[in-house]
């Protein structure tokens, strides 16, 4: 062989490998197959890396772990996991009915992609209970969007009862689980169909990685999930899975620094004059608290609370003075974060009746003591406007 060939066939990959703790991030689009025969027994061998291979394998082991399913497929966002697993189930003549309080970007995709294949959507409030639910679903009702609770208003749903009332009437259910981060809550336990959450958030823990996972039990949902992601083309890079992975290893200790600081600040905001409103479950007296206790074993850092009526350009003035708190949306991540949730209401069929302008509050690993001096300085300022 010339040099040309050499160069070409040497430094390939070496068998066996030394035995990590983690997974090997294998980058890998060709496999190599042992034999002619090996090449389309697709049955028995990996044969095109766009399935996925160690990093991704092991990924989708401690999801499944996570979310007590049988199995999870890998999106490249948070998003195209919630709209890969509605393409995977429905069909031209199906409905949808999507609670009101979804994420907005997954509200766009219903209304624009779904509508032009022929799909209908409707929209119901988060406060139907089952019966009230089953008696506005109709004979094309296909499946059923929870989000609980809503990620800008914390409005909780009975998705034990909805999902029990769903299947005995034959359809679907499907739960943006980003919240409970697969961890605070078990979809799939509660009877929910397809539990799907953003990895991009809690998971990957240090806002820097997109991912998204759909985790399924009933073989016909595992068949037509598998299908979907093969038909669609999604994959996601080893090296994504391994930092996914990664953030999986201290997501329950993240998170339980996560609820007890934001409980703190929680607290110390429902004690604060200019404050009308905290929304977190855990505080006496908060809407859905009960649904949240009975269901969850605990709270991640989101969480947001409403304004007393004050200057237009209080709130403003409050998120601007904030020092520790970035202004920035996704959530998730080891650092404190805030928005103005107002501009989001519009469109909804409850246009932001809340009383006063919301502020939306992400809790991050920070010393909470700092946090509330923080937002101590941002309520000066908030007074000062007016
Ligand atoms: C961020 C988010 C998503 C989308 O995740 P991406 O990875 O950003 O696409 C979906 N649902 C909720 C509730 C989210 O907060």
């Amino acid at each position: 062989m010339t040099e040309e060939t050499r160069l070409i066939h040497s430094g390939l990959a070496q068998t066996p490998l030394a035995r990590t703790v983690g997974p090997p991030i294998q980058r890998g689009s060709t496999v190599l197959l042992p034999n002619a025969a090996a090449l389309y027994d697709h049955g028995a061998h990996v044969t095109y890396g766009r399935q996925g291979l160690a990093a991704q394998n092991a990924l989708t082991d401690a999801l499944a772990e996570l979310e007590h399913a049988q199995s999870v497929t890998l999106y490249p966002s948070g998003l195209a996991a919630l709209t890969g697993a509605m393409l995977a189930v429905l069909a031209a003549g199906d409905e949808v009915l999507v609670v009101d309080t979804i994420y907005k970007p997954t509200r766009r995709f219903c209304d624009t992609v779904l509508k032009r294949f022929g799909v209908k959507v409707r929209y119901y409030p988060p406060s139907l209970d089952a019966q009230a639910l089953m008696a506005v679903c109709g004979p094309a009702t296909r499946l059923i969007l929870l989000e609980s609770p809503g990620s800008l208003s914390f409005e909780f749903q009975d998705v034990p009862a909805i999902a029990t009332a769903a299947r005995a009437r034959g359809m679907l259910t499907l739960i943006d689980n980003t919240w409970a981060a697969g961890l605070l809550f078990k979809p799939l336990d509660h009877g929910v169909d397809i539990s799907v959450q953003a990895l991009t958030k809690y998971v990957g823990g240090h806002s820097d990685v997109f991912m998204g996972s759909v985790a399924v039990s009933a073989p016909g949902l595992i068949q037509a999930l598998d299908d979907g992601v093969l038909n669609l083309g999604w994959a996601v890079s080893p090296d994504d899975a391994y930092q996914m992975l990664r953030g999986l290893r201290t997501l329950a200790v993240r998170m339980a620094r996560h609820d007890q600081s934001a409980r703190q600040v929680a607290d110390w905001l429902s004690r604060q004059p200019e404050v009308a409103q905290v929304l977190h479950p855990a505080l006496p007296g908060a809407p859905g608290g009960d649904i949240w206790r009975r269901d969850f074993s605990g709270a991640c850092g989101l969480f947001a609370f409403i304004f007393k009526p004050g200057a237009p350009m209080a709130p403003a003035a409050f998120l601007d003075r904030l020092e520790i708190f970035g202004l920035g949306f996704s959530w998730g991540g080891f650092e404190s974060l805030a928005i103005n949730c107002d501009p989001q209401f519009p469109g909804r069929l409850n246009s932001g009746a809340y009383g006063g302008p919301m502020i939306r509050l992400h809790i991050g690993l920070e010393d909470p003591d700092d946090l509330i001096q923080d937002l101590a300085a941002g309520l000066a300022a908030w007074r000062a406007a007016g």
